[in-house]
């Protein structure tokens, strides 16, 4: 895109130029750590300067991309056309009083788990090692261990590409498994709260240290992945199939499949999204072909990938 034109005239008047960045490298907005550039990446801080942010799109007719804190992505290594709206980074809101959260969408999962466990409230201790934001979690209906973000939160608020902010309560969220009725909108989920029960801080915090030491038993967290690369199948674990076709550990160049969980897609560094997703699609097919399953990924892929790249998702 070129820098003279109306979009970023209207991007250096409107919006804190701090928070603008061009030409920016995403690899650190993801936790897969690859990824080509954003044309344009705003970090905003406040509803008002998301809904300018957008307004701008509208008015000149650019694509925009919301990201919580880019653990469940794959980057394109051509990188993401038009605005990339990041809330992970001072989208971060958190508050309380009495059983109740409120949060903005960028802030982290372990965020409001330490601020409910501050409190004596349980309820998201599941949530507290999701390296995800809030609206990522409330997206993709988060979940570990014995709950998911569908038994906590209450309602959620979102913005339409109208400019209409949108309240939606309990059942409208339509949480299954990985999934809500967001997956299906052109929203940017803005907040959202949560009703949690009393409960004893230190039954809290040993809860979450468990599940912490859990994780780190079965999972490999220090390396970069994006969570579980598939979604479990009717009746199965993915893992289990990955494992059973022979490819935990299976290695191409600096991209594969962890050693310790087969359900994890790994950059062992230095991999180009496109060695990730080369791993992908060699998973798909080889468990399909030995299981006649056909695995879905988690994972979202995210910017200008090429079709022909992306074409194994869809078969
Ligand atoms: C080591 C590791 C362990 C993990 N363990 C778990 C686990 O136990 N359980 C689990 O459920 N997941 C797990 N994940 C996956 C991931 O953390 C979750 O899916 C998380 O909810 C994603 O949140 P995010 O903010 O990072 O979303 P992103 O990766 O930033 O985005 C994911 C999708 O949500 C959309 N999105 C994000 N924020 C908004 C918003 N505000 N409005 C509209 N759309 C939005 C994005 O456009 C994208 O399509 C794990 C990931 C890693 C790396």
């Amino acid at each position: 895109m070129k820098k003279s034109n109306s979009f970023y005239q209207q991007l250096f008047a409107e919006l804190p130029k701090h928070r603008i960045h061009f030409d920016y490298e995403m690899k650190s907005f993801s936790t897969f750590h690859v990824g080509g550039k954003a044309d344009v990446l705003f970090l905003p801080k406040s509803i008002s300067e998301i809904k300018n942010a957008l307004a701008i799109c509208r008015d000149n007719s650019i694509p925009f991309q919301v990201l919580g804190r880019g653990s469940n992505i794959l980057i394109s290594d051509r990188g993401i056309r038009g605005l990339t709206i990041y809330l992970g980074r001072n989208f971060t809101g958190v508050s309380h009083e009495g059983n109740y959260i409120r949060a903005q969408a960028g802030a982290s999962l372990a965020a409001i788990a330490a601020l409910a466990a501050k409190n004596n409230l349980t309820g998201l201790e599941f949530s507290a090692g999701i390296p995800g934001s809030v609206g990522g979690a409330v997206l993709m209906n988060a979940s570990a261990y014995d709950s998911e973000i569908k038994n906590v939160v209450i309602s959620s608020s979102y913005l339409s590409p109208q400019d209409e902010i949108i309240t939606l309560n309990g059942a409208e969220h339509k949480f299954d498994y990985r999934t809500s009725v967001y997956q299906g909108l052109p929203a940017i989920i803005l907040e959202a709260d949560f009703a949690l029960k009393e409960g004893k801080r230190l039954e809290i915090y040993d809860k979450i240290q468990d599940y912490q030491i859990k994780r780190r038993a079965s999972q490999p967290i220090d390396e970069f992945s994006a969570g579980s690369a598939f979604k479990r199948p009717p009746e199965n674990y993915a893992s289990k199939l990955i494992a059973d076709a022979g490819l935990k550990g299976y290695r191409a160049m600096n991209a594969g499949v962890s050693k310790k969980h087969a359900g994890f897609i790994i950059n062992y560094g230095g991999a180009s999204a496109s060695d990730i997703n080369r791993v992908f699609a060699h998973v798909k097919s080889v468990v399909e072909t030995k299981f006649a399953i056909n695995l879905q990924p988690e994972v979202k892929w995210i910017g200008d990938w090429p079709a022909e790249e992306i074409q194994w998702k869809y078969l």
